[in-house]
Formats: C-alpha cells, structure tokens, sequence
C-alpha cells in the first residue's frame, strides 16, 4: 500500500501528429495505473485547436484530473516517459508533437525548480487547457479567465 496521500492533480495532454486522437486516448490509458500511484478520476472532452506559435496539423487536445501518490517531479518524469513511448521528439521549440503531457497543478503546490513549474506558467494564456479544465473542474476557471482566452479557436470533437 502506498504510504504517500494521494495529491489531486490535473494534465494537459496534447497531440498533433500522427494518429492524435490515438495518441492522447493511449496517454489516458496510461495515465490510470493504480499499482504505480496513478489514478484517473476525470477526462474532458477531447478538443480541436488550431497550433498556436507553432505550426503543423491542429492540434487534439484533452485534459485529465488525476489522483497520485508519486512526487511533482517523479510525477513528471513519468509523464515525459509516457510522451517517449509515443515517439515524442524536440527538435525545436513548439514543434509539432506525437504527444505532449503538461503538469497544470499538483494539489495546491507552488513548485519554480529548473526542471519543474508548477502551476504550469503559461496554463492561463491557453484556451485549450482553460476549457477542458473548466469541464471537468469549473471551480478552477473563473468566468474571467475564460474571457481572457475567448477569442482562440477552439471546438469540442
Ligand atoms: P510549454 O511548456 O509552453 O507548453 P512545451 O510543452 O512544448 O511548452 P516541452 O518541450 O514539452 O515544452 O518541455 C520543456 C521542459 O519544460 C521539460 O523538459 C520540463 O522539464 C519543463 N517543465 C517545466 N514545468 C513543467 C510542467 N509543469 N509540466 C511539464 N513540463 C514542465
Ligand atoms: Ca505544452
Ligand atoms: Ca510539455
């Protein structure tokens, strides 16, 4: 049994090349590993975005509510192992990804390390985090936020 409570914690996944749509169905799957302190509670809807600053295919776009006993920063490298498994590269900033998992909150956390930010510093900026959040936790996403991102394209699938 674990020994660590379980932090509430919230992923941004996306995906636009490739299969995306079985991309970010995959990184779900993965992300509901009970035996390894990952549990997801809650999915959005799966969306549609048009890449901003960035190029490529749109962009699908989901957001997952998850329990956990791992730390922030095994948290998150077990989130980019995930993106591995998918093929994921960088070979440039914004680059068009097979799949790319953010980690938006962890609990009530405030984490600034080189590797790890938490809140995830630009989550407030994105119509495609904002939205799905606020789908699966309005209490997150005030009316103001979702004003501040309204002129973004985006739709549900
Ligand atoms: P953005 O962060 O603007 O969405 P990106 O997702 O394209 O950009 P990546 O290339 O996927 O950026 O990640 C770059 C680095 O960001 C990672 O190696 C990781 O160490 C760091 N990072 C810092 N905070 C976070 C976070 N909250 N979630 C995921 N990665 C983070
Ligand atoms: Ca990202
Ligand atoms: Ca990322």
């Amino acid at each position: 049994m674990p020994l660590r409570p379980e932090v509430t914690a919230f992923v941004a996944l996306g995906a636009n090349l490739g299969q995306a749509v079985q991309a970010v169905q995959a990184a779900l799957a993965a992300l509901n590993d009970p035996e390894n302190g990952l549990r997801l509670q809650r999915v959005s809807s799966l969306y549609r975005t048009a890449p901003i600053e960035s190029s490529g295919p749109d962009y699908i776009n989901a957001v997952a509510h998850i329990a956990t006993t791992l730390t922030a920063p095994v948290l998150l490298e077990r989130l980019q192992a995930i993106e591995q498994a998918a093929g994921r590269e960088r070979p440039y900033r914004n680059a068009p990804r097979t799949l790319d998992l953010d980690l938006l909150l962890y609990g009530e956390a405030r984490i600034d390390s080189p590797r790890l930010t938490v809140p995830h510093p630009r989550m407030f900026e994105r119509a495609f985090v904002l939205l799905p959040l606020h789908e699966i936790a309005p209490e997150l996403v005030s009316a103001d936020m979702r004003r501040a991102v309204s002129a973004q394209a985006i739709q549900a699938l």
